[in-house]
């Protein structure tokens, strides 16, 4: 019934309770999980998730905040992306947040990594998933001159497509991202107490172009915030969706469900 778009079973503290997470997947009637790749070094474990288990996918890519890591090419990115199981591109994008002593100027490393990962997208076919972090300006600034066709960009994709994960950003933003052909996908943030504003751009996203995700081990929804995340607890999302809108949570589950097949063409074989 449920899918949690994005989770990080890889990490060591979900990896070791992996036997009980999926227990409680199945009695929460989560189906489907994407466990997201953060760095090239991780990849063989997330994608080994993908390949052992049914209902779990990975994508490939490198976190914005990840430094000190193997840099990817366009090439490493598209060899993985090749491999059974690997529906997207991803977790990618900018992350202004911890600047720290940096300028805006000084992350020109990130944005260069971004465009790589948007390349991989528009070669393979295969979606986004973007993480935009104090940075939604030039997120979607890159995406409008990476994301389209231009004259002399030969890639067999005219358009990147993806989701924003873990929404966070204003309704500008998710306007300017659903006008670009992206989903929205929003996690254990909306019910919080203090999200009011979120929530307000969850009751304006259409149902038809919005996921549900836990962001696991992170973000822990009301009841369990604070605790250690885990797909079981999508359907907590749901629920808070399902009262924004005035719908059952059954009409949550089976719409962001289908969104996330038509999204993830992959995890359809
Ligand atoms: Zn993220
Ligand atoms: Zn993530």
């Amino acid at each position: 019934m449920f899918t949690d778009s994005h989770c990080h079973l890889s990490f060591p503290e979900l990896q070791a309770q992996l036997p009980q997470i999926r227990q409680a997947m199945q009695e929460a009637q989560v189906d489907r999980a994407l466990c997201i790749c953060t760095t090239l070094e991780e990849f063989e474990t997330v994608h080994g998730l993908a390949t052992s288990y049914d209902n779990f996918w990975s994508t490939v890519g490198v976190h914005p905040d990840n430094e000190d890591v193997q840099e990817p090419t366009l090439d490493d990115l598209l060899q993985r992306a090749s491999r059974p199981k690997v529906v997207g591109i991803g977790e990618t994008g900018l992350d202004y947040y911890r600047l720290g002593e940096r300028s805006v100027a000084d992350m020109e490393w990130q944005r260069e990594r971004f465009r790589v990962h948007i390349r991989a997208a528009r070669q393979t076919g295969k979606p986004l998933v973007i993480h935009t972090r104090s940075a939604s300006d030039d997120t979607l600034a890159i995406l409008k001159e990476e994301g389209e066709g231009a004259a002399g960009q030969a890639t067999a994709f005219e358009k990147a497509r993806g989701v924003f994960h873990c929404f966070t950003e204003t309704q500008a933003v998710a306007r300017a991202a659903l006008d670009l052909g992206f989903y929205i996908s929003f996690s254990g943030i909306l019910t919080f107490k203090n999200a009011g504003d979120i929530r307000e751009v969850a009751r304006f996203v259409p149902l038809d172009r919005m996921l549900i995700e836990t962001d696991s081990p992170y973000l822990a929804p009301m009841p369990y915030r604070g605790k250690t995340n885990n797909p079981s607890y999508v359907p907590f999302v749901a629920q808070q969706i399902a009262e924004l809108k005035q719908q059952s949570v059954q009409v949550i589950a089976e719409a962001t469900s289908r969104n996330f097949e038509q999204l993830f063409t992959g995890v359809k074989a």
